[in-house]
């Protein structure tokens, strides 16, 4: 049985990213960039007010108070068309452009009205007070967000502050989601006592959508019969990648790996050595589809989400497909059958001293219950059967906000 990190890899070797194409802006958080994006002028594009108050002459307000005469406004957007002579100063409104001869500002705070059209100015002022000259930030040309940028809401604001409104991005795949069993029933109907809830594929849409994948479509239930398996499958392969839940262990009904293989997939990987997960199917489809055939347990999914499917994706979308992996110190002792590496649910806490984590009690792979009050997975390798209180151990982070975020 192949491990789950030369698994990994395989899937990785598979992935290929798709063409990049231009989005809108709205559209492109989130994603990363495939083109170098440049400033489009100066930033600031002209010396700017950085305080409401007065634009002024240094060179006029020397002593502890001048008085000057004030000659124009120049609220932000104004075209500041006036030309300071010595002796005057010109209303001006954070962001606004310096009026020509101006070269500082003096903060509202530090004046008083003198009549309409006086105003007593606190000084001294020194050359360039309270003013962002121009470029100062970067000058035109400067390569801003180059190509390979995650688009976080900073950046985005970042290409609109430069005019950069349809950026070339890599796109997210198109993923199509399909739960298999005779035994399921959808989420708006009522389970008779042998049936469950499909709550997989609502699982794998909601790790889908935390990666960033925007298109997805929910196949629905295939029974397992191979007419109706085969055509929910076909439809799955129209999208760029497909994951399907349940039907690929051993039981007669597990009939996702034959129909794939029907539909022209070459099954890359079946059977993984690790716990939970063991049945995970990994194939590509004729078109270079990938398909991950995920167990019907839902830790089960949500651990293979984590280690393949989730890794499979980033690649695609240009990310790092590394598994955000930390060190965390046991608080309490976990212990495994040896021959597969274990996953278990954990809680990860930072501490003063670096992160800790605990096990949380479960039965297993079908046990929601119990992996959804985790936060991260404890990685016990293939050997280990054991590991006492206090020692280090790998936990794999299903969580965000955990202060261990690495991109
Ligand atoms: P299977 O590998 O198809 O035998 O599925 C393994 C276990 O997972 C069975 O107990 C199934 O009932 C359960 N299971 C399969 N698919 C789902 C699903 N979509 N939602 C919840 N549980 C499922
Ligand atoms: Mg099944």
């Amino acid at each position: 049985m192949i491990e789950v990190a030369q698994a990994r890899r395989k899937i990785l070797d598979c992935a290929r990213r798709l063409k990049p194409r231009r989005v809108a802006l709205p559209d492109a958080a989130g994603l990363v960039l495939a083109e170098n994006v440049k400033a489009d002028r100066d930033l600031p594009p002209f010396d700017r007010a950085r305080m409401d108050g007065y634009a002024v002459r240094a060179a006029d307000v020397t002593g502890a108070w001048s008085e000057l005469d004030v000659v124009s406004d120049a609220p932000a957007g104004s075209s500041a068309a006036v030309l300071l002579h010595r002796g005057q100063c010109a209303r001006i409104s954070t962001g606004a452009p310096l009026p020509a001869g101006a070269d500082s500002v003096v903060m509202v705070e530090r004046s008083e009205a003198v009549g309409g059209r006086r105003v007593r100015l606190a000084g001294p002022v020194t050359s360039r007070q309270h003013v962002a000259p121009r470029g100062e930030e970067a000058r035109r040309g400067r390569v801003l967000a180059p190509r390979g940028t995650l688009l976080t809401p900073a950046r985005t604001g970042l290409l609109a502050m430069v005019g950069h409104t349809k950026p070339l991005v890599q796109p997210a795949p198109s993923v199509a989601v399909l739960a298999t069993g005779n035994e399921l029933v959808g989420l708006e109907d009522q389970p008779a006592r042998q049936q469950i809830r499909d709550s997989n594929s609502v699982l794998v849409e909601a790790m889908l959508g935390r990666l960033g994948v925007r298109e997805v479509r929910p196949l629905g239930i295939a029974r397992d019969r191979r007419g109706h398996l085969a055509r929910c499958l076909r439809r799955g392969l129209e999208s760029d990648l497909l994951l399907t839940s349940g039907g690929v262990s051993v039981g007669d009904c597990d009939l996702v790996p034959q129909a794939l293989a029907e539909l022209g997939c070459r099954i890359v990987i079946h059977k993984v050595a690790m716990r939970p997960g063991k049945p995970f199917l990994f194939a590509e489809g004729p078109a270079g589809q990938l398909v991950f055939g995920l167990p019907g347990n839902p830790v089960a999914v949500l651990v293979t989400l984590l280690e393949f499917a989730g890794p499979a994706v980033r690649k695609l979308m240009g990310r790092s497909p590394e598994v955000r992996e930390r060190r965390a110190r046991l608080r309490a002792p976990c212990s495994k059958e040896p021959g597969r590496m274990a996953f278990l649910p954990a809680r990860t806490v930072c501490r003063p001293g670096g992160p800790e984590t605990e096990p949380i009690a479960w039965h297993g792979s079908a046990d929601l219950v119990a992996a959804s009050q985790a936060n991260s997975l404890i990685v016990l390798p293939r050997s280990v059967r054991r590991k006492a209180a206090g020692r280090m151990v790998a936990v794999h982070l299903l969580e965000d906000g955990l202060g261990l975020a690495d991109e």
